[in-house]
């Protein structure tokens, strides 16, 4: 087994082992190489000391040094240094109360989480691998290391860590492993949101974002996302929909290009719809204004896992208006891109479709040309350079002061009645048209 390890991750082993140290590339970085994929990172596991390593090379933050992390900076990376440590007792089934530093590299890789996350690597002994990690990932397999119980008893985040690395890879959950998840899922309640959320964003950007079913099946979303629970067990008796709300969701997820914010949005277009479900005399459901108070309970989640306002609010945005279907006309069609807003509109003609797709084929062509126009005449009005936003207009709030309105509330209101105006009539956009119409609406 020869890994071509980086220069630098290279350069970094070589000189913590001519001081006399053992030093190993670790971890996740050493599983993407085996798959053949290219890391997006490099840890290297070390028994040197972090004042040690520290000592050692003179670009150093101390990124974790209570857990043993220096970061190494090399032509401007950064390689984390983890001292071999072992994690001391688990109180609260987060963190444990305290880390011991070790002399042994096989400690380290026993506190691991799977085996093949559980791996090392260097030049001198090759792969070292206690656990049967790569023949699991030969095999494709997510296994604790050691007892699952046990392992989610110490930090409950590693069951929603195999679920992400399920989704990652595209890997089966080997079974204890998975019934283990299944009898502690209760326990996740005990972990912040914020490493929750992490794990979430990874599992739904993956390439197997359907993985987002065992997260219902095993219990896991049930502690932090029970809204997924009561869309899993929602019929939709509609000509439109073939599947559950939950399973709809779900493909709509596999449907839309793998992006945050996109994958989130998908997740969470109709979480509304249990609670907006009413049956008519026919047997048929329906469920009004479902992306109204879905916008609401998207943020109610979305906040609870701490996510960012930036991506909150693109979410919900794109939650609210994923069920739009005005007319195509030009007027419609300004007014629809100026409440979406220009920048956001590419991806919810990007939702529209996956929600369309993930639905009956009854009408698909039909939903499809109507999204396709959209799209078409969304273009063409970019293209026109129509007016779409208030500073756009060829006039602005100086111009009126200059006429004698008075600062303040007023002259906003001219300017929206103006703009308002100028959407519905592009041509009207003209300095001088403008001017007169303020006049008109001053006197
Ligand atoms: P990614 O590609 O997402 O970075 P990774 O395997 O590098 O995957 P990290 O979360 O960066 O995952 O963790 C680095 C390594 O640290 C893991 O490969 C694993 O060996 C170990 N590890 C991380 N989190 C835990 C945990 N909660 N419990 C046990 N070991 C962990
Ligand atoms: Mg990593």
């Amino acid at each position: 087994m020869n890994m071509n390890l980086p220069a630098d991750v290279q350069n970094i082993i070589s000189v913590l082992e001519s001081n006399g140290h053992e030093a190993y590339a670790v971890g996740g970085c050493v599983r993407d190489c085996i798959l053949g994929k290219i890391p997006h990172d490099w840890d290297i596991t070390t028994s040197a000391l972090p004042e040690q390593v520290k000592a050692l090379f003179s670009r150093t933050f101390d990124t974790g040094i209570e857990h043993g992390t220096v970061t190494v900076l090399m032509h401007g990376v950064g390689y984390e240094v983890t001292t071999y440590r072992v994690d001391g007792k688990y109180e609260d089934g987060r963190h444990p109360k305290e880390v011991t530093f070790t002399a042994s590299l096989e400690e380290d890789l026993k506190r691991r989480d799977f085996t093949i996350n559980a791996m090392a690597y260097n030049e001198s002994r090759g792969l070292v691998d206690l656990f049967g990690g790569e023949a699991d990932l030969q095999a494709g397999i997510i296994k604790a290391v050691g007892n699952p119980t046990e392992r989610f008893t110490e930090d409950a985040l590693r069951m929603l860590r195999a679920l992400r690395f399920s989704a990652q890879l595209g890997f089966e959950i080997e079974p204890a492993t998975y019934q283990a998840i299944k009898d502690l899922a209760p326990t996740l309640e005990r972990i912040s949101a914020e490493r929750i959320q992490v794990e979430m964003v990874k599992l739904v950007t993956s390439d197997h974002p359907e993985r987002l079913r065992e997260v219902y099946n095993t219990g896991l979303s049930k502690v932090f996302f029970p809204e997924l629970d009561v869309m899993m067990e929602c019929q939709q008796n509609n000509v439109h929909h073939a599947y559950t709300v939950g399973e709809h969701t779900i493909k709509a997820m596999e449907l839309i290009p793998t992006d945050k914010v996109l994958r989130l949005t998908m997740m969470l277009h109709d979480i509304a719809k249990p609670a907006c479900k009413t049956t008519d005399d026919k047997g048929q459901d329906h469920f009004k204004l479902h992306p109204i108070k879905g916008t609401d309970m998207a943020r109610t989640v979305l906040r609870r896992l701490k996510f960012d306002n930036d991506t909150t609010s693109k979410v919900c945005n794109l939650v609210k208006n994923h069920d739009d279907r005005p007319a195509i006309n030009d007027r419609n069609v300004r007014r629809m891109i100026i409440r979406v807003g220009q920048e956001n509109f590419p991806d919810l003609l990007e939702v529209k479709r996956a929600d369309t797709l993930a639905q009956s084929t009854y009408l698909r062509d039909e939903k499809l040309a109507y999204i396709a126009e959209l799209e078409r005449v969304f273009h063409e009005i970019v293209e026109a350079g129509d007016c779409l936003r208030i500073k756009d207009l060829q006039i602005n709030g100086k111009d009126l002061i200059a006429m004698g309105v008075p600062q303040g509330q007023r002259i906003g209101e001219v300017l929206n009645d103006i703009f308002d105006a100028v959407v519905d009539n592009p041509e009207l956009n003209d300095r001088q048209i403008l001017l007169n119409m303020a006049q008109s609406m001053i006197k």
